[in-house]
């Protein structure tokens, strides 16, 4: 292979690379969290995590139907989940 198609390889590697996956730029303003359920329910192995805040609460209150048998978060319950999020 010579100099110049190597060249033209990468021009078209960074061409294809361009117009695939994320935008690195948006992913640094959301700050992903993540939450250990064992800080809540002694025991558990459980480690949620969501793009935000809010994403983790709503995986937190699935796993915690799901798994804890906790139809409804009360909302003491839901202060010290917030409480127990922290940054990833
Ligand atoms: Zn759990």
């Amino acid at each position: 292979m010579s100099l110049g198609d190597a060249l033209i390889d990468r021009a078209g590697a960074w061409r294809y690379s361009e117009g695939h996956g994320t935008i690195p730029q948006e992913k640094e303003h959301t700050m992903a969290k993540t939450l250990r359920c064992g800080d809540l329910m002694p025991g558990c192995p459980t480690v949620i995590e969501g793009k935000d805040e809010q994403e983790v609460l709503k995986k937190a209150a699935e796993h915690a139907a799901r798994d804890h048998g906790l139809a409804e978060i009360p909302p003491e319950v839901a202060q010290k989940v917030q409480a127990a999020i922290r940054d990833k």
